[in-house]
């Protein structure tokens, strides 16, 4: 009896030490982010754990029940999980799958253990991990690497990688491939007016079309802010370039409707260059249809350029003038000259306008026309604006003070100089420097000072004019020339440009509106200073309608500084 006693009480700590490491297991499993699948070969018996129960709205006992795993998962993962789950295949221990399920809203990885007695498997344990995350994580990455994520469109450098592609193909078999830069005209306005939320659908909903237009020989990328490329290999019939700008042509006759429903219209410039005429490499292509874009859109926006070389060689000398610009202002390679003004009735000198001229490293004279609109792009401009105003200044205080002729001395400023915060203090530190009376002192602006931001010039030009500096509006007649801005400009002299005066004694309409202007001028009490009078006959006319100052070549040449001094020495 007390052997049967002990042998009892054995089995039943026995007992108690199992079912605590049992308990223990369940603890592990249900502590891990896994579920487990275990079956043993022999007894056909298998046992999940773990997470099964959240991953799974099934459970498993039988090897035959295994079936519904390969019902749940995408139709392309069942065959191959089978395989992992059932195939043993020599020697292995250790195979691992990933698998989607249908519901394309989860990806589980399966991993499975074999266990091996006598060279047979004998156990195997699945363990079967929750991947979504990371999957969802690293296609993200993925598209990213290879997609635009505003416009669904390639990126940059996934869309040079096809472009290549592309080229070489055409390469081998003597091929075309077009090249085309599509720029939203005046993307600016629309994301200053309506904010970059809105610039950004516009964005998002023109490079969906342009996604339309893709097809196997059509590629396109969003390349930056509001420029888009496409990429046409062999470009012939509906896939030629024709067709695919007459396409977005049609596309942009309509608007654009945003989320808050408004509407909007844009219009597009497009480069076009095309291989191996313009370029051979793919971004070389890239480069060559966006300069002939640039070109195309000084002329007019909303319209095709195709590539040809002159407009690559003019871009690439003023690539070469801007390298070259750059070192001129290091080595202050400038000079200027002055052109004087007289008075139409008496022919007294008036003032005189400075005139930059650029020496380049060859001896060449470079035209302000030429340089400054490149220095104002590259922001060369403000050193050189600022060495204008001191050094002509300088010039007036010494000639001034020399010769005793009271004049004006007219000084050209850029509307970027103009732009900068410290324009009216610059201006008027360097007039008290030089200890000038500003109402000597005048500068000449030009209507596209106002295009920018019409108060702040308006505020900037007001507080020169109360300090006492005079205010010129240049070459008056070129620009939007609006009459109803006139009026709010704090300016003392009006300059008629060349242009009218060309043509003043040939051509009717152009002598009734210079007639006009310089009525008005007079009307508001301005003062009116006629350019590029050539001849006697302009001067004669100008002098009869009451045009108030004279400036041109039969009275006065820009003239070296000696030459100027020479000029007052005769005078005084
Ligand atoms: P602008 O201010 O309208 O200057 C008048 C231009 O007309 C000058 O050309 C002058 O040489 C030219 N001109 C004057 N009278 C006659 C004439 O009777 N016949 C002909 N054919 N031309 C005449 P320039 O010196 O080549 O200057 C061109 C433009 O460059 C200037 O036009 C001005 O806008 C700009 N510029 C010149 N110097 C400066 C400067 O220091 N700063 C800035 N921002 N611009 C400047
Ligand atoms: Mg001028
Ligand atoms: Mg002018």
């Amino acid at each position: 009896m007390d052997e049967l006693q002990y042998q009892m009480d054995l089995l039943k700590a026995m007992n108690q030490k199992l079912s605590l490491k049992d308990r223990m297991y369940q603890m592990i499993f249900d502590a891990t982010d896994s579920a487990y699948l275990y079956y043993s070969f022999d007894k056909k018996e298998v046992t999940t754990m773990g997470k099964w129960k959240e991953f799974f709205d099934f459970d498993i006992k039988e090897v035959k029940e295994m079936e519904q795993l390969f019902e749940v998962v995408e139709e392309q993962y069942a065959l191959p999980l089978r395989e992992a789950l059932f195939i043993e295949k020599k020697g292995e221990v250790d195979s691992r799958i990933e698998c989607q399920l249908k519901n394309k809203k989860s990806w589980f990885q399966f991993c499975c253990k074999v266990e091996y007695q006598n060279q047979q498997p004998f156990e195997k344990m699945i363990t079967i991990r929750n991947v979504t995350k990371e999957k969802f994580q690293n296609e993200e990455l993925l598209y990213m690497a290879y997609y635009d994520n505003l416009t669904g469109l390639y990126n940059r450098n996934n869309f040079v990688k096809l472009l290549g592609e592309y080229v070489r193909k055409a390469g081998e078999n003597n091929g075309i491939v077009s090249v085309l830069i599509i720029d939203i005209d005046d993307f600016r306005k629309i994301n200053d007016g309506l904010g970059i939320v809105a610039g950004d659908e516009v964005v998002q909903q023109f490079g969906g079309f342009l996604k339309e237009l893709c097809n196997n020989n059509i590629i396109a990328c969003h390349l930056s802010s509001d420029i888009f490329c496409m990429a046409i290999y062999e470009p012939t019939g509906s896939c030629s370039v024709e067709s695919v700008y007459k396409s977005i042509q049609k596309r942009l006759r309509e608007p654009f409707f945003l989320l808050d429903g408004r509407a909007i219209n844009i219009t597009v410039s497009v480069g076009v260059a095309e291989y191996p005429e313009a370029a051979t490499t793919a971004l070389e292509l890239i480069n060559c249809a966006e300069i002939v874009m640039y070109k195309g859109k000084e002329k007019g926006k909303n319209a095709i350029q195709y590539f040809d070389t002159p407009i690559l060689n003019e871009f690439l000398n003023s690539v070469e003038l801007e390298n070259k610009l750059k070192q001129a202002v290091f080595d202050n390679n400038f000079i200027l000259h002055f052109q004087p003004q007289f008075d139409t009735d008496n022919k007294r000198l008036r003032g005189m306008e400075a005139l930059i001229r650029w020496r380049d490293d060859d001896g060449h004279m470079i035209r302000p026309d030429v340089f400054i609109p490149i220095a104002e792009k590259n922001g060369a401009i403000i050193p050189i604006g600022n060495w204008v105003v001191e050094q002509s200044i300088k010039n007036f205080v010494k000639w001034r003070k020399q010769y005793g002729i009271p004049f004006v001395m007219s000084i050209n400023i850029s509307s970027v100089q103009c732009g900068r915060d410290d324009f009216v203090d610059f201006v008027m530190d360097t007039i008290r420097k030089y200890n000038v009376n500003p109402d000597e002192i005048e500068l000449e602006i030009t209507e596209s000072i106002l295009i920018e931001d019409f108060a702040s010039v308006i505020d900037k030009l007001r507080q020169l004019r109360d300090f006492g500096v005079r205010i010129s509006l240049d070459d008056f007649g070129t620009g939007f020339s609006s009459l109803s801005y006139l009026k709010k400009l704090p300016i003392n002299t009006l300059k008629i440009d060349k242009s009218f005066i060309d043509t003043v004694l040939t051509d009717s309409p152009t002598r009734i509106i210079t007639e006009s202007i310089i009525d008005m001028v007079s009307a508001l009490g301005f003062e009116s200073v006629a350019e590029g009078v050539e001849n006697e006959q302009q001067y004669n006319y100008l002098n009869e309608i009451g045009c108030d100052v004279i400036q041109g070549y039969l009275l006065g040449k820009p003239m070296t500084a000696e030459q100027i001094e020479d000029m007052l020495q005769n005078m005084s």
